[in-house]
């Protein structure tokens, strides 16, 4: 990595510069390489610049300069991410008689803020030892770790800018603070029990604060309490996992009946006891980031996660968290928002309500942030969230989109994030929730504000959805900027493209699989096929459009899905096209309802009756549904892939009749699959070229569409219900849908590489957040030689559509063609 061009030219009185890129600045880096200098006796100095730190380094003595590189490459600070090391020979020799840090105005330059990070090993080991000053003190922290964005309320990031600011350093920290050579060294929110912030225990119900802090807290969990605890981003709500009767009690007071809980373990060998964990999941539990990580069970516990396969694990990340599971090995751990609504950072915010009893402290959290949630896929991370630990750490795009405007873009709608782009590097905030909640709305509006501040942002463009009626489209407009709006599935790909510093030009297959977004033609897209690049996309094909009776109540109803199916395969519409392969040449008559429509009818009802799993709904119910379809009344076309699982979830009579939560029968669909099992079912894809030439998509210029085919999963249906009449098990049927999906995928990669040359396919969009289905399509298609890229640094779900956003808008400002 060390470019070592000046090598031959040391000799004596030889001096280097040397240029460190990346993020560097605001991680303790100057401290760090001050002091690798003054132990190694350099004379020069460090100091901050553009995008890194400069370093210049003189010597009188030696013959080079390895004993540094060495030092530098070894102890890095944690956080820390160096891109490029550029080393020269100096053309002065300044003859320095010492090393300093140089202070600089921050000019243009991108000023990095950290995100917050867990305590570091030699915090934990003073925080543990009887004879150090902080002995036993919750909130212990250095250069290397602690709360950051959390606390930072203005840039320079000082202690004067933080929430810190009440606390007057003591004697003793000041000098640390003040010390070039201590780990504490402009450590913002250094801290001891003399002078810095303190718990309090209180009762929930009496308002009033109770003796023994920590100690008496963990007994309050053992004896079947439930406490908020205050942590980085917020406050969790906690209790004893094991005694089931709390855990009923806290899922009443979150009404969430099934809805998964995380779980905080004292160490890793805990963990082991309950899950599988490999070297991957290791790794991203033991980070300094403190990811909640999703693991296989080996060992359930009772009212965690019902009915699926997996539980969510993290590491105690705090002090506090360290020392409260010193007396307590294992606890529940989840955030403490009510439904709807952002996790709770102030006591006043109501969190008494929530509990019997609160362990807080007096340092106040400025920006909320929940945990970060993943799954690890082939030793990567797989986002189902992200926020504390990651959030703001920037992302460099490529060097060909660079521009000197400032971009705001503020996502979709349903977890939805905004992103800032600023001197070459995109930051993305926290996961912020849905917006069509009040609450939530004004957490997106406190998130945009902080950014802008710390970022100095001044944007001269804001990107938003196509949706003419989100609220963030509205919030754009309002804004009286240049508003520039990208599709959904589009922004999805544009996504991935862009952390995969993917250059423009390169033409893409982008597979955008969820649930719903808003289409270029107005109708509901979910699952679609984009020839993409920066420039725009050609929509290539999708899937089938599919009713959804009841409209937004078919999203929380898995049985209307199945109903749509049921009435696709079987009905009119569906018996008219039964016997579709290839062609598709009866499409236009779709809305033919002469004929043999009886009989179909006929067929239909006894499919109905035949469900086990439909049986359940009431006939009142289930024939409502069945007439909106057929009137086509609330029932608005789809191409959705969400859906098409819920309908086959509940099928196999796995889903709810109502979900709880997002995605609930997706993912009892996926923890049912067997492993291992290769069988899949016929699917179609049907050609639609007699609609005319698909036409390639500029932004979101507006035109008539016209896709090339679409995929039909009647054969699919009816095959998943013979399966199910011969008493075949749901294990293997969930393997072989799965298996369908990415067999789809691979054809249409086929089709698309022999049309249009394209040989690497980007998977995204929040149904590849399946495990399962992301795994045996990568698998798939890299047998067949393609060239796979999915999100592994922001979820494939829609936190990442404001990314894309930013990244269209890029292209659009590099090319400077002025329109809309
Ligand atoms: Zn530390
Ligand atoms: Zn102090």
């Amino acid at each position: 990595m060390v470019n070592k061009k000046g090598d031959k030219a040391i000799t004596k009185d030889v001096a280097i510069d040397i240029v460190v890129f990346g993020v560097v600045q605001g991680v303790g880096f100057r401290p760090f390489v001050y002091r690798i200098a003054k132990e190694l006796g350099y004379t020069g100095w460090v100091k901050n610049i553009g995008h890194g730190v400069e370093v210049h380094l003189e010597s009188k003595d030696k013959t080079d300069f390895n004993d540094f590189f060495t030092a530098f490459e070894r102890a890095k600070p944690p956080l820390a991410q160096v891109e490029d090391t550029q080393v020269t020979p100096s053309a002065r020799f300044h003859n320095c008689r010492d090393f300093v840090i140089k202070k600089t105005k921050e000019g243009k330059s991108f000023v990095f803020i950290s995100p917050d990070i867990s305590i570091c090993e030699s915090c934990k080991e003073e925080m543990m030892s009887p004879t150090d000053r902080r002995y036993l003190y919750p909130f212990i922290n250095c250069t290397d770790c602690g709360p950051r964005y959390t606390i930072v309320e203005d840039l320079p990031y000082d202690r004067d800018q933080t929430t810190m600011r009440s606390f007057t350093m003591c004697a003793n920290c000041r000098e640390e603070y003040e010390n070039p050579f201590d780990r504490r060294y402009h450590a913002q929110p250094i801290a001891c029990p003399v002078c810095g912030p303190q718990i309090s225990l209180i009762n929930a119900k009496t308002h009033k604060e109770i003796k023994g802090g920590i100690t008496k807290a963990t007994f309050l969990i053992k004896d079947g309490k439930i406490l908020a605890i205050k942590g980085l981003g917020g406050f969790h709500l906690v209790c004893d996992p094991f005694n089931f009767d709390a855990v009923r009690r806290l899922r009443q007071i979150k009404k969430r009946k099934t809805k998964p809980l995380a779980l905080m373990a004292r160490d890793l060998s805990i963990i082991k006891k309950y899950a599988a964990v490999n070297p991957a999941e290791e790794a991203q539990l033991l980070s300094a980031r403190r990811p909640i990580v999703l693991l296989k069970k080996v060992k359930d516990i009772r009212g965690i996660a019902p009915r699926l396969e997996e539980m969510g694990f993290m590491l105690p990340y705090t002090p506090l968290h360290n020392l409260l599971l010193e007396k307590i090995a294992l606890i529940v751990a989840t955030s403490s928002n009510q439904k709807d609504s952002p996790i709770m950072k102030d006591i006043e915010e109501g969190i008494e309500n929530l509990c019997d009893y609160v362990l807080t402290h007096n340092r106040p959290i400025h920006m909320r942030s929940d945990d970060s949630v993943m799954k690890v896929v082939e030793g990567a991370p797989l986002f189902l969230r992200r926020a504390r630990g990651y959030v703001p750490y920037p992302q460099q795009v490529p060097a060909a989109l660079e521009s000197p405007h400032h971009v705001l873009a503020l996502g979709g709608e349903l977890k939805d994030t905004i992103s800032i782009y600023k001197n070459g590097y995109v930051v993305t905030s926290q996961f912020l929730g849905d917006l069509d909640d009040y609450k939530n709305f004004q957490y997106f509006e406190e998130t945009i504000a902080h950014l802008k501040r710390l970022f100095e942002l001044k944007p001269k463009v804001v990107v938003s959805d196509l949706h003419p009626n989100f609220h963030t489209t509205r919030y754009a407009e309002r804004l009286g900027l240049r508003h520039i709006q990208v599709q959904h599935h589009y922004a999805h790909v544009l996504a991935a493209l862009l952390e995969h510093k993917i250059s423009p030009g390169k033409m893409v297959l982008g597979v955008s699989l969820d649930g719903y977004g808003y289409g270029e033609d107005g109708t509901a897209w979910g699952a679609e096929f984009l020839l993409a690049d920066y420039d725009g996309y050609q929509r290539l094909g999708h899937f089938k459009y599919v009713p959804l009776p009841g409209g937004d109540l078919a999203a929380k109803h898995p049985w209307r899905m199945a109903i749509a199916y049921l009435y696709e395969t079987f009905g009119e519409r569906g018996a008219e096209k039964g016997g579709e392969r290839s062609g598709g040449r009866k499409r236009g008559r779709s809305t033919d309802w002469s004929g043999d429509g009886t009989q179909a009818m006929k067929t239909l009802s006894a499919r109905i009756e035949q469900s086990t799993s439909l049986k359940k709904v009431s006939t009142r119910k289930r024939n409502a549904a069945l007439e909106m379809i057929e009137r086509g009344m609330n029932s608005p076309m789809a191409s959705s892939c969400g859906r098409l699982f819920d309908a086959v979830s509940f099928l196999v009579g796995l889903a709810p009749r109502e979900m709880e939560f997002e995605a609930e029968a997706p993912m009892r669909l996926e923890s049912a699959a067997e492993e291992s099992f290769l069988k899949s079912y016929r699917f179609a894809i049907i050609n639609d070229e007699k609609r005319g030439q698909a036409t390639f998509y500029r932004g979101n210029k507006k035109s008539s569409l016209s896709p090339f085919f679409h995929i039909s999963f009647i054969p699919t249906i009816k095959a998943i219900l013979k399966d199910l009449n011969q008493g075949v098990p749901v294990s293997q049927i969930s393997a072989k849908f799965h298996n369908t999906l990415a067999r789809v995928i691979l054809k249409v990669a086929e089709r698309a590489r022999q049309k249009h040359h394209t040989d690497t396919v980007v998977l995204t969009g929040g149904v590849f957040l399946n495990k399962r289905l992301l795994t045996t399509t990568l698998h798939l298609l890299e047998h067949k030689g393609f060239k796979t890229l999915r999100p592994v640094v922001y979820s494939p779900n829609d936190e990442s559509i404001s990314v894309g956003q930013i990244a269209y808008a890029l292209n659009l400002l590099q090319k400077h063609t002025g329109h809309k």
